[in-house]
């Protein structure tokens, strides 16, 4: 069985990333969401083993030290990992295993898994990240400032990624994602149309 592609795609947040991996999920079978382990304190409405495994310090490097992870990153005071067990599997199982991770990770998974397909995820424009993290409506002014903010930081680094897929429309984005990851598969990428009309007219030539 042909090896699964390892994806990390990262994003601002308020860049729709979320939406856009729960419809690859639905919509693709052959797709997996790996869940990563956090130190973080659950949020309202966030499930164990579905979000997060949440954890504590001791238990995170613990499990740093057995070689449990495969990356691991500090952000905002929080340790975050990806556990190694279940993307082995689900790659060797030809799953194509996506990582919903910062840009530390993203880089760390570069360099260890150097076929892995790094994607940035980013509104249209500054403008469109300001309007989509002020309608959600639930953050205050200080909280949308720091977003923009960290957004700018991030924005430095965003040339180590391989493609950056711009959400401007959620269905052509999917689409495109499919159409990288059979690519990056070396799958043909719906070219079946053209090949059989391309032999069907070179017919006439035969000797
Ligand atoms: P949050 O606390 O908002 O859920 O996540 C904070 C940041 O950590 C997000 O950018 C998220 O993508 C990133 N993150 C989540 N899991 C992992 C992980 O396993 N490894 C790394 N490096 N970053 C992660």
């Amino acid at each position: 069985m042909e090896k699964g592609i390892l994806m990390v795609i990262s994003g601002f947040s308020g860049a729709g990333k979320g939406t856009l991996v729960k419809k690859l999920l639905a919509e693709e079978e052959d797709y997996v969401l790996s869940v990563s382990m956090t130190t973080r304190k659950p949020r309202e409405g966030e499930r164990e083993g579905v979000d997060y495994f949440f954890t504590d310090k001791e238990t995170f490097e613990r499990t740093i030290a057995e070689n449990g992870l495969i990356e691991h990153a500090c952000y905002v005071g929080n340790y975050y990992g990806t556990p190694r067990a279940y993307v082995e599997q689900q790659l060797a199982a030809g799953k194509n295993v996506i990582l919903e991770i910062e840009i530390q990770g993203a880089m760390n998974i570069k360099k260890l898994y150097p076929d892995s397909l790094l994607l940035f995820v980013t509104p249209p424009n500054a403008q469109e990240l300001e309007r989509r993290l002020k309608g959600r409506g639930t953050e205050t002014d200080e909280v949308i400032a720091g977003r923009l903010s960290r957004a700018h930081e991030e924005s430095l680094g965003i040339d180590a990624y391989d493609y950056i897929v711009i959400n401007d429309d959620l269905d052509r984005c999917v689409e495109e994602i499919r159409t990288l990851v059979r690519a990056a598969r070396r799958e043909p990428v719906r070219m079946q149309d053209f090949i059989d009309r391309i032999r069907e007219e070179l017919k006439v030539y035969q000797k």
